[in-house]
């Protein structure tokens, strides 16, 4: 019956990945997530049912609004099919437990806070909220007398991206880190706790910020030079580290010569 489990979690991601479109789209516009209904962003019209089942309707309107054929932008299905998947690798991860609930809705507000930073170089509050009590309700159900330790762990992430920023300050003179950065390292260090788990959480935004900032270089269109999307860099690092393995993770740690439990 585990590709029934399987299915239904794919499925059930894929609705929540509808609403994480919803809040990519909202948030950064300082618009209600709950009303109106949906509606297309260009003629307004409301969007019915069959407009709106996730990942399917992309095919059925071949990527087009069905009143004005203005076409839809593919970001709708690639969160849709992300939030799906995050969703499938959070319960293979994590089994049928609660916790994998948390970590999936956890990813969720992840990538609400990948795209929108991506787009509007802003991080919305209300993803950072939902993402720090996400934490806080794993160390509740599975470990409270460890809440000091997600405390010290929303003060040291965000501390270390303060001082990153400090000092790129310092040496590149000019803004390095946001304070939406220093927002989303104490969100996910709530979750990492304080503990060497910070490492790679760290080492790996520094690389994937690496790797999305060069076509993002690249791409004259972006009238800023030199940005750094570390924000999305730390979302999908903290996404790593939350599903990676043990074994990965104490991998990593060996590079550093730490020992690993
Ligand atoms: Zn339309």
């Amino acid at each position: 019956m585990d590709w029934f489990f399987v299915l239904f979690a794919f499925l059930f991601g894929a609705a929540v990945g509808s609403f994480v479109n919803v809040c990519i789209y909202r948030l950064p516009r300082k618009l209600s997530i709950v009303k109106p209904p949906s509606h297309c962003p260009h003629c307004g019209a409301t969007l019915s049912a069959i407009d709106l089942v996730p990942l399917l309707s992309y095919f059925w309107l071949a990527g087009k609004c069905r009143h004005c054929k203005t076409p839809i932008s593919p970001r709708y299905f690639i969160v849709e099919l992300i939030t799906a998947l995050s969703f499938v690798a959070s319960v293979k991860r994590l089994g049928y437990t609660p916790e994998a609930i948390l970590v999936a809705f956890s990813l969720s507000a992840l990538l609400v806070i990948a795209f929108v930073d991506l787009e509007f170089f802003i991080v919305p509050d209300e993803a950072i909220w939902a993402l720090g009590l996400l934490g806080f309700m794993r160390y509740l159900i599975s470990k409270p007398q460890d809440i000091p330790i997600a405390l010290g762990g929303a003060l040291l992430g965000s501390f270390i991206i303060w001082v990153i920023g400090f000092l790129g300050k310092l040496i590149f003179r000019k803004e390095a880190m946001g304070f939406g950065d220093v927002k989303i390292a104490a969100a996910v260090g709530i979750h990492l706790g304080a503990t060497w788990l910070l490492l790679p959480f760290f080492i790996f935004s520094a690389f994937i910020g690496v790797l999305i900032g060069i076509p993002i270089a690249l791409m004259k269109s972006r009238s800023i030079t030199g940005y750094i999307p570390f924000g999305p860099a730390m979302a999908i690092a903290a996404g790593i580290v939350f599903l990676a393995p043990p074994s990965v993770i104490n991998f990593v740690l060996g590079l550093y010569s730490i020992p690993t439990s």
